[in-house]
């Protein structure tokens, strides 16, 4: 029976929980449907497009899940110059990209007057919405960014539970890390912000995880980015096996992504939720489409130059490694044809409710 599941009103911590944890296969493709009608509604067919360009994997942080995580000496590093980022804005907007997102580790390497005089040229000379994911970085490096021309930008709060965020994440001495104190300010400089969590951290419990997509509701995020936890053999949470687990632990696979992108799409029905390469890399044949299928509106092809695409190994195995450029966008334009959701135009910004 559908009694703990009202088709109105927002969902709540214990239905969320009941959704993570329901095992009738028949109810959650109530669950898709569900999601997918929202979607539907709420910022239609098309599928968003948004170049990623990988800039840089120098990164001051130890954290543990992350393969270029400052602890792991046997990383190459790299940081592309001003020069190779603009090419592939350029590339972006060739291929009818609406946007280009520009992510690193955190590297103060990347400055802020590097980082200002990119984006105005990406912006001057493209139509390019600019996205960031550059870590922590003072408020004035953002403002200045924000300044030249910056419209979004991404900081995923991994976890809403302090305990498993201090410990997978450790601060920085003498810098706290308060991502949510962050996204707020980022808010108020106008950015467009999007956050978003890891499925099946290890230490992540069902409870905690229906917090977190609580937490996305209580942010009205504008973008909500998740995927799976995949362990990199070369950090501290690499050995983790979550077939291995506690009876509360969340597992990282691909059908608990599903259930998170889906229950994302309930609780804000507006953002934009890409199909993530996280997810794709779980499953290379269907992951993304089913992703798109089951609430998400978003996809960011890899335009990373190759060498430096693999240089950027956050985790093993990403599904963009064996594409060139070209073929990645251009086979993605294909498949979102044949599932009838064309590739979207513009900007892609978020949609607001009229009120
Ligand atoms: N330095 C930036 C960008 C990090 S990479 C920042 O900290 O915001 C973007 C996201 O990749 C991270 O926020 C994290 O959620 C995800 N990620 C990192 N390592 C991962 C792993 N081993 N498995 C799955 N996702 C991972």
């Amino acid at each position: 029976m559908e009694k703990s599941r009202p088709s109105d009103g927002p969902l709540t911590e214990a239905e969320i929980l009941t959704w993570l944890t329901e095992t009738d296969a028949a109810r959650l493709q109530g669950l898709w449907a569900r999601a997918d009608g929202v979607r539907v509604r709420h910022v239609g067919d098309q599928v968003h497009l948004r170049g990623l360009v990988e800039i840089s994997n120098h990164c001051v942080r130890s954290c543990g899940y992350c393969g270029i995580s400052h602890h792991n000496r046997s990383v190459r590093r790299y940081r592309m110059g001003a020069g190779e980022i603009l090419e592939c804005a350029r590339l972006a907007a060739e291929l009818e990209f609406g946007t280009v997102v520009l992510q690193a580790g955190e590297d103060y390497g990347l400055t802020r007057e590097f980082v200002t005089q990119v984006v105005r040229q990406i912006r001057a000379r493209t139509p390019l919405a600019v996205t960031l994911s550059l870590g922590e970085r003072p408020e004035e490096d953002l403002e200045s960014w924000r300044e030249a021309g910056a419209d979004r930008y991404l900081l995923r709060f991994e976890t809403s539970d302090p305990g498993l965020y201090e410990r997978i994440h450790p601060s920085v001495p003498g810098q706290p890390s308060d991502r949510f104190a962050l996204l707020a300010r980022l808010r108020e400089m106008g950015y467009e912000i999007g956050s978003g969590v890891m499925v099946g951290i290890p230490g992540q419990s069902y409870e905690s995880l229906a917090k977190d997509i609580l937490r996305f509701a209580q942010l009205d995020l504008d973008m909500i980015g998740v995927g799976p936890f995949l362990p990199h053999p070369a950090t501290p949470l690499g050995d983790f096996c979550s077939t291995e687990l506690a009876p509360n632990q969340v597992p990282a696979t691909e059908d608990m992504t599903y259930r998170v992108v889906a229950l994302s799409r309930l609780v804000c029905p507006e953002a934009n939720i890409p199909s993530t390469t996280a997810l794709a890399t779980l499953n290379r044949e269907t992951g993304r489409e089913l992703g798109l299928a089951r609430g998400a509106n978003v996809i960011m092809p890899n335009l990373t130059p190759a060498p430096y695409r693999a240089l950027y190994e956050i985790y093993p195995g990403k599904a963009c490694l064996s594409e060139t450029v070209d073929q990645n966008a251009q086979g993605i334009g294909e498949r979102l044809r044949s599932l009838g959701r064309p590739p979207g135009r513009g900007p892609g910004s978020r949609r607001h409710a009229p009120t």
